[in-house]
């Protein structure tokens, strides 16, 4: 029995050594100590042995369950203290780092530009109003000089809804609009949606212009170019622009109007195809027969108009060289502006 005691003793002491958790430690504890444990047993046994013997083992056998709770109580607090700095590691929480707030959010950079254009023509004393986006073929193109056999036509690749009905491709329509409800003087931009079947990193089917348009008595082609020059120092500040001739339809004589490439300062680059200079509208007088589709006498009053593409100047002011990436509703974009 005095080996049993001591080898009992030894296994349990190993044991809770090598216990890992709590729960391996509590499977130890009963397996030696507990009610029908290996020490518990040796305990009740010193009943059955000679009683000249007894003192010594009852002492030995004692002193060895001592030891082993002893060793229980210490493995236990060593295992708590072990897994509740784990839990601590686990759930640490450093106060330092940057917190997630709520996402504001942003105007949209077409948003932006078009506010910008607005505010600069109501400050010229222009009024901004809107037209249809579904369109007549009469609108879109009979009163601006654009009959069914005119080649410009092909220019406007047309989204037809029936033969008569189209998707506006322009923004010009709503000169018409404006001028036969209205008697001179005139001076109103137009901002809105256009539609063209054309898509690429440049096109889209969807995009947007602004159409301005004066008309009073004496509007000459220097009206034409101190109004666009002044939006033009604006939106893109003080650089040089130039007016090359050109040709539209509904104007005559015609222009567009260039300025000085942003990103190389007229020295050429990839972005201006080395010519120095980027177009960002078109405009010109408006025509007598257009004038006389609106209801006014080109005898007495002239005018001028302009359209240009809100995606256009937003792609150079920004230095954008894509232009699906405003309609992608890529949060990384937009949150950029
Ligand atoms: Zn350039």
């Amino acid at each position: 029995m005095h080996e049993q005691i001591i080898e009992q003793r030894a296994a349990a002491l190993a044991a809770i050594a090598s216990a890992e958790s709590l729960d391996e430690l509590e499977q130890v504890r009963i397996r030696y100590t507990g009610k029908k444990g290996e020490l518990t047993r040796l305990l009740r046994a010193l009943g059955n042995v000679p009683p000249e013997h007894r003192p010594e083992l009852g002492r030995l056998v004692n002193r060895a369950r001592d030891e082993v709770e002893a060793a229980l109580a210490g493995r236990r607090e060593a295992l708590k203290a072990r897994a509740l700095e784990q839990k601590l590691r686990e759930e640490t929480l450093d106060v330092t780092l940057p917190g997630w707030g709520p996402l504001p959010g942003r105007r949209h950079p077409l948003t932006l530009v078009l506010d910008e254009i607005q505010r600069i023509f109501t400050g010229l004393g222009f009024e901004v109003v809107e037209g249809p986006e579904i369109e007549t073929d009469y609108y879109n193109f009979e009163a601006l000089n654009i009959p069914k056999d005119h080649p410009a036509r092909d220019m406007q690749d047309t989204f037809f809804i029936t033969d008569d009905i189209v998707l506006r491709t322009q923004t010009s329509p709503v000169q018409i609009r404006v001028m036969q409800e209205r008697r001179p003087p005139v001076r109103v931009i137009a901002p809105g949606k256009v539609f063209r079947v054309d898509a690429d990193v440049t096109h889209s089917p969807m995009f947007h212009q602004v159409e301005g348009l004066y008309v009073d008595r004496g509007v000459t082609m220097g009206d034409l170019k101190g109004t666009l020059s002044t939006m033009a120092r604006e939106l893109f500040g003080k650089r040089p622009v130039r007016f090359r001739p050109s040709y539209f339809p509904f104007t005559e004589p015609s222009a567009e109007m260039d300025i000085s490439c942003i990103i190389c300062n007229g020295d050429g680059c990839r972005v201006c195809g080395y010519e120095g200079w980027l177009e960002i509208l078109g405009a010109g007088m408006v025509h007598p027969q257009v004038l006389q589709n609106g209801g006014f006498d080109p005898e007495e009053v002239s005018g001028f108009a302009f359209g240009m593409g809100v995606e256009r100047i937003a792609m150079l002011k920004y230095g954008i060289d894509d232009i699906r990436l405003f309609f992608d509703n890529d949060i990384r974009f937009l949150r950029q502006f």
